[in-house]
Order: C-alpha cells, then structure tokens, then sequence
C-alpha cells in the first residue's frame, strides 16, 4: 500500500531531467564522457575537498576508501555498532575485520570507547555521521593521529557536513539528502588516494596493456545519467538542506510536549527526523494506518547474524534499537503535512490535538 506520507522520497524539483535529456542527447552515458567528472568536481568543490571519485553506491564508496588505504586481510577497522549493515559488510569485502563500539546519547560512535578497541592490528576507525549529526571529528582525529590510523568518514547520511577524515563517503540512494537514484562519491584531499579509487573502481586496467589487471578490482562505475540528476542536487543543496533545518525546527515544536515521545539531540543536517516512542509497535501501527510510514532504527552489529556477539543486549545501541523511530523526512514535506503527522501521534497518546 502507498503511504501518503511516505518516510521518504526524492525531490527533483531542480534541473535534474533537462541534464539527463541532455546526456541521452550527447550520446555519452557510460561513465566516461564528461558528466561524471563535473559532479565529482561540484560535489568536491562544494566541499572544499580537492578530489571526487564517484562510484555505484555508498557501499562501494567505502569498500574502494578501505581497499586505496591498503585494508585487507588481518587488518581490523574500528566500526560503530549503531549503524548501517555496508559498515560493516565494507570492511568484510576486504577481508579485514570490523571491531564495533557503542555508540553515546547522540547515537554516534562512542569517542571514550574506541581506545580500548584498538589493537596491533587496527589501520581505520570509521566513524558514521548517523542522521546527519556530526561525529566529535576533532576527537577522533587525535587517537587516528596517536595510533597512526586512517580515518574513512560514512557521511552517507550527512551531505552539508564538512569532510575532515582521510576519506569522506557519501551515498547517493533516493532516500538520501541528495540522490542520483543509486550512487556514491568518495572525497579526499590526497591525490594519490583518489588516483587508488578511481582505478579500483574502473577494474585495474594498467598502462601497459589495457587487459593487464594487477590488483583485484571492482566496477563500481557511475552512468552519466547518474551523475547528471547528481549534479542537478548538488546545486540545490543549500536549499534542500535550509528546507530541511525547517523541517526539523516543525517537528522539534510540535512533538516536544508530547510525553510518550522523546526527542534526540539537534542534528548538523536533517537526515531523518529520529525520537524514541513509548509503545513503538503500536504508534508506528496506528500512524500506518492513517498513511503514514515510520522507519525503526538500526539493529546493532552485535544482534547481526554475521557479526553476533552475546554481549549485544548490554549496548546502549540495543537499547536504542527497542524504542527509535524516525517520522517522514523529505524535502518536500510541508508545515501541514507535519502538522498531520505530529496531530495523528498526539491522538495515538491521548491528548487533545
Ligand atoms: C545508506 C547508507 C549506506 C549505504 O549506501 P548505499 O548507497 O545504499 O550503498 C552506508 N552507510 C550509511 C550510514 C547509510 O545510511
């Protein structure tokens, strides 16, 4: 069944068809041709950062991070237990280990925690900007800076947060702040770094004899018809993310004197709109069933079946799992269409709407 509000959908209100009409009409969408150098270079430059290399999807974006660094088999890399599952399937693609920490009140990494999880064999920590607040980067760069690791930034959830780590990671799926229907892009100021992912993304292929492959490689290409909608938001950004800091500012006053919900700290950009929910099986029920879609949080590393560990139930990331819930978040959403979904939760508690 659709929802009429759905927990998210993209807003392609800027130029997105007329440059993918555009690149149809200019015969090149492959990933070579122009198209996918201009959205590496607007994203990075948006960003301050000297380098995009855009791939097929965030995932991707953060396997070709861990692989340019060197990650591989015997490495461990220092992974958020509240997060999403490609964390951690990234760095398992290399053949390395993910080593999970909790995370704090904000729902990221726990900064005082990752010390005690770093070992001979750690080379990354990889802290997740987890609906769009901003890891403690400054903190996290000093113990990279002390044990001598890399840092690979998932800011998959966090385009408008300035990168600072060694390899910033962005997803571009439709339910992203920006999108390009599937897609990522890695940032990064080293140009030798950039140079490692643009040829693991593009299979390897060697300048001495083009079907020569020295390494194990991927295609993780983006199509330039990816790359144009991409470049059409990445010129909308600012207005997405000021519409989206409204969204926010909505939610924050319509929902704070509601005493079955609790809401989370203030975002750095709104991803999704998260609060903890007393009886949160039954609101998201009700609110499905007047066309509203909600999203429960993320399930632990811990509790995964790849990655179980029987400590799981003592984490705070569990105990966020149980009651976290995020509202329909989307650039379009509008101050009634808020007003609906913060009327319809007030009901489900029994209060005068
Ligand atoms: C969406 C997301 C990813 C994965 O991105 P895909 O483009 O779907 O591969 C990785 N990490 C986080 C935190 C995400 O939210």
């Amino acid at each position: 069944m659709p929802y009429r509000y759905p927990v998210s959908q993209p807003c392609l209100e800027g130029r997105e068809l007329e440059y993918v009409t555009e690149t149809v009409g200019g015969g090149w969408i492959s990933s070579q041709g122009p198209r996918v150098r201009e959205f590496e270079r607007a994203f990075a430059e948006y960003n301050g950062v000297a380098h995009g290399v855009a791939c097929s999807s965030g995932t991707a974006a953060l396997t070709l991070a861990l692989r340019a660094l060197g990650v591989g088999p015997g490495d461990e890399v220092i992974v958020p237990e509240f997060t999403m599952i490609a964390c951690a399937w990234a760095v398992t693609y290399t053949g390395a280990t993910p080593v999970f920490v909790d995370c704090g009140d904000d729902l990221d990494i726990d900064v005082s925690r990752i010390e005690e999880k770093i070992t001979p064999r750690t080379k990354v920590i990889m802290p997740v900007h987890i609906y769009g607040r901003r890891c403690a980067m400054p903190a996290i760069m000093d113990i990279a800076f002390n044990y001598n690791l890399r840092v690979v930034e998932d800011s998959a959830e966090a385009h408008g947060v300035r990168p600072v780590g060694d390899i910033a990671c962005f997803s571009l799926f439709a339910n992203k702040i920006i999108t390009a229907g599937e897609g990522g892009i890695c940032l990064t100021d080293d140009p030798r770094l950039a140079a490692q992912m643009a040829h693991l993304r593009g299979m390897a292929f060697s300048s001495e004899h083009n079907f020569l492959h020295k390494k194990l490689a991927y295609n993780f290409r983006m199509t330039a018809m990816q790359a144009a909608v991409a470049l059409a938001q990445v010129e909308r950004l600012d207005d997405i993310l000021a519409a989206r800091r409204e969204i926010e500012r909505r939610y924050d006053l319509g929902l704070k004197d509601i005493p079955g919900i609790t809401l989370m700290p203030p975002r750095d950009v709104l991803w999704m709109y998260d609060v903890r929910a007393e009886r949160r099986g039954e609101l998201c029920a009700f609110l499905a069933a007047e066309g509203i879609e909600t999203r429960v949080f993320f399930k632990p590393m811990s509790r995964q079946p790849g990655y179980y560990d029987p400590g799981w139930p003592s984490l705070k990331a569990n105990r966020f799992s149980e009651d976290g819930l995020y509202l329909p978040t989307y650039t379009s959403l509008t101050a009634a269409d808020q007003e609906y979904v913060t009327g319809r939760i007030r009901a489900f508690y029994d209060l005068p709407q």
